[in-house]
């Protein structure tokens, strides 16, 4: 039997590194599950290419690779400097000023119009991720901002800026977010991902313009602010699914508290059945050598055991040397930890109360798990229109597989990145008895169950409505 697939599914940042179909193609073999586009850089219509490249694969090779299409949000950046880097010292002054021009030592430009009146005396600017760190001394609460450098460097032109103390008034997306948006739906991704996401209501935004356009793109939000860490819980149950942004959150927040965030982070969304990326250098230092340190190892293996659904690399794939052994590496540690470390059928803290609408479908899910559990069954099969029944039975993490099949040509590609989901298109919704018979042939002829392996289903009768997931049943091939 073919066993199976990694269970913690790989996110890999595209780039010039990985653009060429042979690179992808053997990207994919060796575990890739969802192709994240960085709108942050490169020109919009660069990223179609991409996309076309990814579909010939799915196309080609009957894969079924996700898109996530990752918005910048409301990131903050100076300008051009001079000469290409310009020195800051510790102690010394410089303004920080909202009219566009090539900054010097006296004054750098910031694309934040309202700085001067969102800031406050004493706050902390942190530039190039933290590296170089100043504080204000006083605003004119018009177009300029005195600051004194705490921790001086070299600082070099458009380096991203974070305010950790500042209440940032910039919208959560942007008129560049919106413009890249248009094109990811008209290219109908699976996912998109806010970036600075703050509350809720950032969520709820980006979501209406998603229905208005008919598309059904879910949505990520990338949790990397202060404000998204308090405001969490309202964040969780608006999204579709969730990034623990590491490398702007260990900016914006202090560094030592990111691990206990990701743990807390990773469970609250386990327990509301939404995935959870967790991302930024997991395997950095292969972005040049072709061996990761002891450190990055633990820390791939350390989130898998945190309940991460998936895993995501950056600079790795998108601009490393090597594209390709990094995914064969970060497959072979989750693997690693699924075979003789996971905590696999886990209660969930918080199951959906009594009276909640979902309380009988999580019931059913949750059983299911437990009946798989205790007849040692290699599958458990979900029948899903909404897709709701995957992530409900991912988020018990099983250790039987979770075969989707769906009618809805949406879901095939977006549930790649649900934690243990493998999913098949399927609209023959004629009896139950025979959807399960259909279901399990094809399993057998794929090579992930056979005879004797006990098989458990899950599906909704009537079948033809495919209404919510009422019923179980023990199969055996
Ligand atoms: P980015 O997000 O790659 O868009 O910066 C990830 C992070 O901040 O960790």
């Amino acid at each position: 039997m073919k066993l199976n697939y990694n269970r913690t599914k790989i996110v890999a940042t595209m780039g010039p590194a990985s653009a060429k179909k042979e690179v992808l193609l053997a990207m994919i073999k060796a575990g890739v599950n969802i192709c994240r586009l960085n709108f942050s850089h490169g020109k919009v219509q660069d990223h179609k290419a991409v996309i076309d490249t990814i579909r010939e694969i799915n196309e080609e090779y009957k894969t079924n690779v996700g898109i996530l299409a990752d918005l910048q949000g409301p990131k903050i950046r100076i300008g051009l400097v001079k000469d290409g880097g310009i020195h800051l010292k510790n102690g010394t002054r410089i303004n920080i000023t909202t009219h566009e021009l090539i900054g010097d030592d006296n004054q750098i430009y910031i694309t934040y119009p309202t700085f001067p009146q969102d800031v406050q005396k004493d706050e902390i600017i942190l530039l190039d991720d933290g590296k170089i760190q100043m504080k204000v001394i006083e605003t004119n609460r018009k177009d300029t901002v005195v600051c004194e450098v705490v921790h001086g460097g070299i600082l070099t032109s458009r380096k991203g800026v974070n305010l950790p103390n500042t209440k940032v008034s910039i919208p959560s997306l942007t008129e560049e977010d919106l413009y890249n948006l248009k094109y990811a739906l008209e290219w109908d991704v699976d996912w998109i991902g806010l970036s600075f996401v703050r509350t809720g209501q950032d969520i709820d935004e980006l979501k209406k313009i998603i229905a208005e356009s008919g598309k059904a793109a879910k949505v990520i939000a990338k949790v990397e602010k202060p404000e998204a860490i308090e405001n969490i819980d309202e964040i969780i149950a608006a999204t579709d699914g969730v990034m623990v942004a590491r490398g702007d959150l260990g900016v914006e927040m202090p560094l030592e508290e990111v691990p206990l965030l990701q743990k807390m982070i990773a469970r609250k969304c386990r327990e509301a059945s939404k995935p959870v990326i967790v991302a930024t250098q997991m395997l950095e230092s292969m972005i040049t050598t072709p061996r990761p340190t002891r450190a990055e190892v633990n820390d791939v293996a350390n989130s898998v055991l945190d309940g991460a659904d998936a895993v995501m690399l950056s600079g790795e794939t998108s601009v490393g040397e090597f594209p390709v052994i990094v995914i064969e590496t970060m497959a072979k540690i989750v693997r690693n930890v699924e075979e003789l470390g996971y905590p696999y059928n886990s209660n969930k803290e918080a199951a959906a109360d009594a009276a909640s609408p979902e309380y009988l479908v999580s019931a059913v899910c949750g059983s299911a798990v437990y009946l798989a559990e205790h007849t040692n069954a290699v599958a458990i099969v979900a029948m899903t229109r909404t897709g709701y029944t995957a992530f409900q039975i991912a988020s018990y993490r099983p250790k039987a597989f979770t075969y989707v099949f769906t009618p809805n040509k949406h879901l095939l590609n977006a549930l790649s990145l649900v934690w243990g989901v493998k999913t098949f298109y399927y609209d023959s919704l004629e009896s139950t008895d025979k959807s399960i018979a259909d279901v399990i042939n094809t399993l057998k002829a794929e090579g992930f169950v056979e005879s004797g392996d006990v098989v458990i289903n899950t599906a909704s009768a009537p079948i033809a409505e495919l209404g919510k997931t009422n019923m179980l049943k023990v199969s055996v091939v």
